[in-house]
């Protein structure tokens, strides 16, 4: 990708365009490789500065002299992050851009013809754009000088948020003659980075590692054993006296937030709420609210939190044990961005293992299952687009209120492309079943491996040492305790 010689320098951009006097941790070095056409895999706390370690690159790129502008084209899984890192990229007058599902078709056709014409030094999209003919036929004919993977964990099924579409990021690669490639993410165990690299299709020696490591001197961890609801509710209410400012209680299940919720309203303790099932308006007030003012605790499922770079928060507690921990450890880290002090607690309750072993359960659906509501899309769409999911629900027999199996379906349904929707009045048409999702020994060892992980939540529980040790050694790092 080799950069005008004669041009301004990283730490100029760093300066001049981002407004920042320094580079944090490896990021100068990081830009070097990239500048210099040779791969890397950053692995680096949320909220660090990922993002600049491919944007400042981008910007240097187009001012090669060679007559085609180059693009540098960014792999994100998030449309609502996607539209804030453009439009602050916009507001420093960089002329980025994104194409996603939440564009209206005219608006969409427009930055397609953009993409043609050669605008742009950078354009997001998800990894589900691929699937579009049209995108595939514009951006062939686009010189992509960088490829940036962003939270490319979710590209390992060994990773907490896999993402089907990341798996075709190899075949990607290769449309675009294999541009220099900058994957990313804050979390990644060996595992995972092994396998980001074998799935991006780049030899192991061919990408450099650069690790920031996870230390967070700042954050206290506590386990805080508890018997029931109540012993967790009294815990909230003291926390809140003894940390005050903002914070986070996670939990598991929405039905376990609202109860908490009701039981702190009788208690009179203020606080806001954030799950999935508000829609998207309130939750967005929610989140401005609790990012514009001081002082807010907010009750809220793992829904809660991307995008969320409140500086201040001063404690985070989790009601109930999370699923993994790189999920405990992403959450936590929205603590004490500001370097002072700051609490993390997990509740843990035996009794909890259960509604997570359930809740495990419910997420990992069984072939047959799977073959099941494929059966009832394909056969009778019209009637589930007339009367919607409840009546599939009662259809298929899943009476249980809170057996989310036919939730986690229809959401893998849309990630494998079997449909283009989870609006059940907007299925048009329905794909055959992918085999990844017939095959119920691979089905099974998924299951198997998020137990796994949930094993390992319980092991640190029960670990009485230095928990950042045991987190260290579950990422793969060394750790030196002072
Ligand atoms: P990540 O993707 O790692 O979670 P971001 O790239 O979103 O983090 O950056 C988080 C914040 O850090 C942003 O507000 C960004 O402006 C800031 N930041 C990044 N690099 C620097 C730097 N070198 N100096 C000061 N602030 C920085
Ligand atoms: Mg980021």
């Amino acid at each position: 990708m080799s950069v005008d010689p004669t041009g301004p320098l990283p730490q100029e951009i760093l300066q001049q365009t981002f407004g920042h006097p320094d580079f944090r941790g490896q990021q100068s070095r990081i830009i070097d490789r990239i500048l210099d056409d040779q791969h890397a895999l950053v692995i680096m706390p949320t909220g660090m500065g990922k993002s600049l370690c491919f944007q400042i690159p981008a910007i240097l790129l187009r001012r090669q002299s060679d007559d085609r502008r180059q693009l540098s084209l960014v792999i994100s899984p998030l449309i609502a992050l996607m539209k804030d890192q453009v439009d602050s990229l916009q507001t420093k007058g960089v002329d980025a851009s994104f194409i996603n599902s939440s564009l209206t078709r005219s608006e969409r056709m427009k930055r397609y013809e953009n993409v043609a014409e050669g605008h742009y030094d950078l354009l997001y999209v998800t990894p589900e754009r691929f699937r579009k003919s049209e995108f595939v036929e514009i951006i062939g004919k686009r010189k992509v000088g960088l490829l940036a993977v962003d939270e490319a964990h979710c590209i390992s099924e060994w990773g907490h948020d896999f993402r089907p579409d990341y798996t075709r990021l190899r075949e990607f690669r290769e449309l675009l003659n294999n541009p220099t490639t900058i994957a990313l993410t804050a979390t990644a165990t060996p595992d995972v980075q092994r396998d980001i690299v074998h799935q991006l299709g780049i030899d192991a020696d061919a990408i450099e590692l650069f690790h920031e490591g996870i230390d967070r001197p700042n954050l206290n961890l506590h386990v805080q054993q508890v018997w029931g609801f109540e012993e967790k509710l009294e815990f909230i209410e003291k926390a809140r006296e003894r940390w005050p400012g903002s914070g986070i209680v996670y939990f598991t299940l929405i039905k376990t937030l609202e109860y908490f919720s009701d039981r702190l309203n009788e208690r009179e303790v203020p606080h806001l709420i954030y799950h999935g099932d508000l829609d998207r308006t309130r939750r967005k007030r929610l989140q401005d609210r609790f990012m514009n003012q001081a002082n807010h605790l907010v009750l809220a499922t793992n829904a809660f939190g991307m995008g969320v770079d409140k500086e201040d928060i001063r404690m985070v507690i989790h009601a109930d044990i999370p699923g993994s921990m790189e999920s405990y450890y992403q959450e936590i880290g929205r603590a004490g961005r500001d370097g002072q002090p700051s609490e993390c607690t997990l509740l843990y309750d035996d009794a909890d293992l259960m509604t997570q072993m359930e809740f495990l359960n419910w997420s990992n659906p069984n072939a047959e299952f799977y073959e099941r509501v494929h059966d009832f899309l394909t056969h009778e769409l019209e009637q589930v687009n007339a009367f919607g999911w409840e009546w599939l629900r009662e259809k298929i027999h899943a009476r249980d209120k809170h057996d989310h199996r036919l939730e986690t379906v229809i959401s893998m349904l849309d990630r494998h492309g079997v449909i283009d929707s989870t609006a059940p009045d907007q299925i048009q048409d329905v794909q055959p079943l992918p085999d990844a999702l017939r095959d119920q020994q691979r089905l099974q060892e998924k299951l198997k491996r998020d137990q796994e992980k949930l094993y390992a939540l319980v092991q640190y529980v029960k670990h009485e040492d230095d928990r950042k040790a045991f987190i260290h050694e579950y990422f793969g790092l060394p750790y030196h305790s002072d």
